[in-house]
């Protein structure tokens, strides 16, 4: 389910093959290296952020980044445009005063509001999220207390849709809890522990419903086998619809996340234009 770009060369820096001089300057991509000590191949991965990751020997100085780069010019050009189309499907969430935020498969309206006593309060109404907050907070702490509300919301959301399922399929986790796992919606482990990804209540509730039924049949299969399936598609008829939705819609929740894939002030090691 996790999302990547990825091309994986035996390293060839012997080639003979020469590169041409580099263009005057069309395209440029931020370049972060991560060097291996012994690693005999050039990896690149093409970040959500837009960050071509290159992984290299220790040995590997940039201009054979460079040259490898340009040998595979195309690839990156392929790359990068998938990234740009996705941060396109998902502009920033910046949390700011008006900003429409989704819960629920709905939108809410982020308010700020002066606060009224000692402990400043997050609330819900009428599809509004108001936030209470004054000149002394920084931007850092509202967007923290906005995600942690998420988080309650999240589990108390959750936590009730599990109990109502657990009745209606009379399966009963032994234990429940959350977690925010980059691209894993749920978990089930043999002991019957369930795990949800909290970040779901962003999503429809249909979609979230769909996760829990997905989690109580593994207390019956602990598998994907065709029997996991016809029980799954009993309480969730659409499901095969939902699961599709969430591949689609991974990066939706990704402003929630505690270090966000999308937007990252991640600091390049260079800039590559070609
Ligand atoms: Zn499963």
């Amino acid at each position: 389910m996790d999302w990547e770009w990825e091309l994986f060369q035996q390293l060839d820096l012997f080639s003979r093959n020469k590169v041409s001089r580099k263009a005057k300057g069309l395209s440029s991509v931020p370049v972060v290296v991560e060097r291996k000590p012994y690693f005999r191949h050039f990896r690149m991965m093409v970040k959500p952020s837009g960050h071509l990751v290159v992984t290299v020997g220790r040995r590997i100085g940039q201009p054979e980044i460079e040259k490898f780069l340009a040998q595979n010019k195309d690839w990156v050009e392929a790359g990068t445009a998938e990234v740009a189309k996705i941060r396109e499907a998902h502009p920033q969430v910046r949390f700011e005063n008006g900003e429409l935020i989704p819960m629920l498969g709905r939108e809410y309206r982020l308010v700020y509001v002066p606060r009224t006593a000692k402990r400043a309060k997050v609330y819900l109404r009428e599809q509004q999220i108001f936030v209470e907050t004054d000149d002394m907070e920084s931007q850092d702490s509202r967007v923290q207390r906005i995600k942690n509300f998420y988080e309650q919301k999240g589990r108390s959301l959750l936590s009730s849709r599990v109990e109502i399922f657990s009745e209606k399929m009379q399966l009963y986790p032994s234990q429940l809890s959350f977690r925010s796992q980059k691209t894993r919606w749920g978990s089930c482990n043999s002991k019957g522990h369930i795990s949800l990804n909290w970040r779901l209540v962003a999503y429809p509730l249909l979609i979230a419903d769909y996760v829990v039924i997905h989690e109580l049949a593994h207390l019956k299969h602990q598998d994907h086998s065709k029997r996991f399936w016809k029980l799954v598609e009993v309480y969730s008829p659409e499901y095969k619809v939902h699961k599709q939705y969430l591949r689609e819609h991974q990066f939706q929740v990704d402003f929630l996340a505690k270090q966000p894939e999308l937007y990252t002030n991640i600091e390049p090691d260079f800039i590559w234009t070609y």
